[in-house]
């Protein structure tokens, strides 16, 4: 492993024009190789087998100008302020995160460089697809919305994330419960309707003290280095093949464009921290259930060391469009056509949607109670209300 910082890519503009007819070349998911979208020639390029590098966080780099190579430059969004890094001299219309068409260059340093990434697998035109068939199951999503949707547009970007290393020990303290029983003296209702008392056992729990040592060896936490998209939504278009992950080039990223992180290498430690006191945490009370019954840890103190770090990019199409002033985000994995997101919901078709199930409880309770000609029993009544609810909720 290199302790060294990541370097400059050094990385000639001819390297994206087309050797037939002079145009841009942009990476072709389905070919894997930098394709000409005016004469549909191919170039392949050379991709790096070496296993991307891991840095030391305590020689984490200043930041770099050109870092992500020579050819290629940022350009800040004016509403919302994304930073997207692009190759060549390519410009954005319009901002994939919010749709604002104000997207100008920006003249910050570029920061630290990828180190690796995995290349978008799926074309637009399926990702359009996948993203057309997701809507369709949003019932409740107004049909303006899903026009309007449909006709927005539809990027294919690569988010950041972090991924961290780390060997971490942990002290913990804490109490371990054990299990006892009492006989207590209980009133209860027999079959005849009399009160009598009833010897009964139940069960209660005797704590003691706990302390002790837990280690684990960490590999790859996963931190996203974006903040303008919810993480829950992000998780919800996962998992991403990591064995996929190839060396970065800006070959790469011609045609898509990258979002610069906001989230710098300390913040993301930061977050890796969270998620590993919370791996200890669980294997403290692991620990503590060798011996008791129950577990409770009330403070836990982790030394890491040996804390690696790497920048890598994993691809993602974005669909941003506004209903209402509201925003929406759609994604799509890009690597396996997963898709997820937000949609508005219409009144008018949750209130039918209401009715329609009111109507199916009616019917069914008729039909039940024509059928036993009997009362109805409770747990029936709650199963089918339940499940009429799931179906609304769902
Ligand atoms: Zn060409
Ligand atoms: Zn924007």
């Amino acid at each position: 492993m290199s302790e060294s910082n990541p370097g400059r890519i050094n990385q000639k503009s001819q390297t994206f024009s087309c050797p037939s007819c002079g145009g841009r070349m942009i990476f072709d998911p389905e070919s894997q190789n930098l394709k000409c979208p005016y004469c549909d020639s191919e170039k392949p390029f050379a991709v790096s087998q070496r296993t991307p590098n891991e840095y030391d966080i305590r020689y984490a780099p200043p930041v770099q100008d050109n870092a992500w190579g020579d050819d290629t430059h940022t350009v800040r969004c004016n509403g919302c302020g994304a930073q997207i890094v692009l190759t060549g001299e390519t410009t954005a219309d319009f901002c994939p995160f919010c749709g604002a068409p104000h997207v100008l260059e920006d003249q910050s340093k570029s920061g630290i460089a990828p180190e690796s990434l995995i290349p978008f697998k799926i074309t637009k035109p399926v990702a359009v697809e996948a993203f057309r068939k997701w809507l369709k199951k949003k019932l409740f999503a107004p049909y303006k919305a899903k026009r309007m949707a449909v006709l927005g547009q539809i990027t294919g970007l690569y988010l950041p994330h972090w991924t961290y290393d780390a060997s971490s020990v942990s002290h913990y303290s804490g109490r371990a419960g054990h299990y006892y029983y009492v006989t207590v003296q209980r009133v209860v209702t027999g079959p005849d309707g009399k009160r009598r008392t009833q010897n009964v056992q139940e069960q209660r729990i005797r704590w003691s003290p706990a302390s002790g040592v837990v280690s684990n060896v960490f590999d790859d936490i996963l931190v996203v280095g974006s903040e303008r998209l919810p993480a829950k939504m992000l998780s919800s278009v996962q998992p991403f093949d990591l064995s996929r992950l190839v060396q970065y080039t800006p070959e790469f990223i011609s045609g898509f464009g990258c979002e610069k992180p906001v989230v710098d290498v300390q913040q993301g430690w930061e977050k890796a921290q969270k998620i590993i006191d919370r791996e200890m945490t669980r294997l403290a009370e692991r620990d503590i259930l060798t011996h008791a019954d129950v577990a409770e840890v009330t403070h836990l103190s982790t030394e890491n060391s040996d804390v690696r770090y790497k920048l890598l990019l994993l691809p993602m199409y974005l669909s941003a469009f506004t209903y209402k002033n509201k925003l929406y985000h759609v994604l799509v994995n890009g690597q396996t056509g997963k898709a997820n997101g937000k949609s508005p919901i219409s009144p008018w078709r949750v209130l039918v949607a209401v009715l329609l199930g009111l109507a199916v409880l009616a019917g069914v309770l008729y039909l039940y109670m024509k059928h036993q000609n009997s009362q109805i029993d409770m747990n029936e009544y709650h199963f089918y209300f339940s499940m009429i609810k799931d179906y609304l909720a769902g």
